[in-house]
């Protein structure tokens, strides 16, 4: 009888999972990819990322939804990325109403800043929003489009992951100097060996041409991917993850064949980045280990975050921000759906974290541009006495909750809430940290300073399983 009462819970956790996948069925993968390129020609498109009114001229290269999708037994979980600044959790809902049958559908942004405005924060002025409500149910139905062929697409495959470290492809725009230079290559093989697709994870800003550009591009993420297609003949879905604190390929030394620097907002830089990215992933690709990516789990936590951002308020009345708000009561697990501001009540917004477990792979799923401090366990210990709240606790870092063998993060996931920067290196007002004459940039661009204990808080608790804030 002891026996049996020690033996029953181990075996029926191992019944239920084959309950649910019969031995010996496989992983199933499929990749396919939709053009989301807008039409410049008959219609002004608003240019994201920079200034205002930057207007696009052309198209240089196509814009792109990228899809992957995994499935095993009765589960089935989507990955996509698009070539595009953000897009904002209501319009992922959206997405997804429209994909019965999957457990789960994750949709990235790849932070292009050299593609149209998908938030309207970027139109002719500060008081116009910059987006066309008809391009985005346009960039909805391919989205969905992609994910449909990548589920038509699939077959049995087995996986590899690698990763190599590529600091050298990296500038870091804020002090402290802290980067996250991982990159993470997956790529799938049927039966045969062939290549199925491959997934590529990196964490830098597109934004190699500038803010002068007007030619529409994927910047580097185009050239990358083009790159490793034409190597590896399978499709690449390109994933952004930690690019906060401020991680962009601005500044950063490349050279052509010749020893020559190339220079910012060209297109010979932003393809010869493409390429050395492309290098990166095939050095981690060589060095690819076989994974184990089954069984498939997805776990989702809605979070409500207090809107502070005065910027953000304003350009929310007045219409350029177009998103539903909330009143924020303290709770980031509960908060009613407001229609009139009443007053100057605090207003959250609704966003999302989530947490995949794909066999020996952990992934992060975070909802917008988050500082590699808080990803890699590294925020500034003593806090600079310049800060605001220099007293402020050090967020639980992202990557310690993942125990997996392998673990990877995907930024502007599902939403593109802004910067995401630990509250104890919030600075706005003097002194300012460092001894810094002005404010580095960033907070202008963030909900507000608790965003970060909020949501790094939020994916806690989602990991531990916690039920209460
Ligand atoms: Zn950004």
């Amino acid at each position: 009888m002891r026996f049996y009462l020690l033996i029953l819970p181990l075996l029926l956790p191992f019944t239920l999972l084959l309950a649910d996948a019969p031995p010996g069925e496989a992983l199933q993968v499929g990749f396919a990819e939709t053009d989301i390129t807008p039409k410049v020609e008959k219609k002004t498109v608003y240019m994201a990322g920079f200034g205002h009114n930057r207007k696009a001229t052309g198209v240089h290269d196509k814009l792109k939804a990228r899809a992957v999708v995994l499935a095993h037994g009765k589960e089935k979980i989507a990955l996509v990325a698009v070539d595009l600044v953000g897009l904002f959790h209501p319009q992922v809902e959206s997405v997804r109403k429209k994909l019965p049958g999957f457990t789960y559908v994750l949709v990235s942004s790849t932070h292009n800043h050299e593609g149209p405005d998908t938030l309207g924060l970027w139109g002719p002025s500060p008081f116009q929003s910059g987006v066309d409500a008809v391009y985005l149910d346009e960039v909805e139905k391919q989205i969905v489009s992609a994910v449909q062929a990548a589920d038509a697409a699939r077959k049995p495959a087995s996986a590899r992951i690698g990763k190599a470290n590529a600091p050298e492809l990296l500038h870091d725009a804020r002090e402290p100097f802290v980067k996250h230079d991982e990159l993470i290559a997956l790529v799938f093989r049927d039966k045969d060996e062939k290549p199925i697709g491959s997934i590529v994870q990196w964490n830098c800003h597109p934004e190699t041409l500038g803010d002068k550009n007007t030619q529409i591009s994927g910047d580097f993420v185009g050239y990358a991917v083009e790159a490793l297609r034409t190597k590896y003949r399978c499709p690449v879905v390109y994933l952004t993850g930690t690019v906060g604190g401020l991680m962009t390929s601005l500044h950063v030394e490349i050279k052509n064949a010749a020893g020559e620097a190339l220079k910012d907002g060209t297109f010979e830089k932003t393809a010869r980045y493409g390429e050395l990215l492309a290098e990166t992933a095939e050095r981690a690709l060589k060095a690819a280990k076989p994974l184990k990516l089954t069984p498939l789990q997805a776990k989702k936590r809605i979070v409500y975050l207090p809107l502070d951002n005065k910027l953000f308020l304003l350009a929310r009345q007045l219409g350029v921000l177009k998103r539903e708000a909330f009143r924020w009561t303290g709770d980031p697990y509960k908060a009613e759906a407001i229609r009139e501001i009443q007053g100057d009540k605090p207003l959250c917004t609704r966003s999302e974290v989530a947490w995949l477990r794909l066999g020996d792979l952990d992934i992060a799923a975070i909802p917008g541009e988050i500082y590699p401090e808080l990803v890699l366990d590294k925020v500034q210990t003593p806090a600079d006495p310049g800060a605001d709240f220099p007293d402020a606790a050090v967020e639980p870092a992202i990557y310690k909750q993942l125990r997996g063998p392998h673990r990877m993060i995907i930024g502007l996931a599902n939403d593109e809430i802004g910067y995401i920067v630990p509250k104890r290196q919030w600075d706005e007002k003097a002194p300012f940290c460092y001894g810094r004459k002005k404010a580095q940039y960033g907070e202008v661009n963030s909900l507000g300073p608790n965003t970060a204990p909020l949501l790094c808080r939020a994916f806690q608790d989602l990991v531990r399983g916690n039920r209460s804030p």
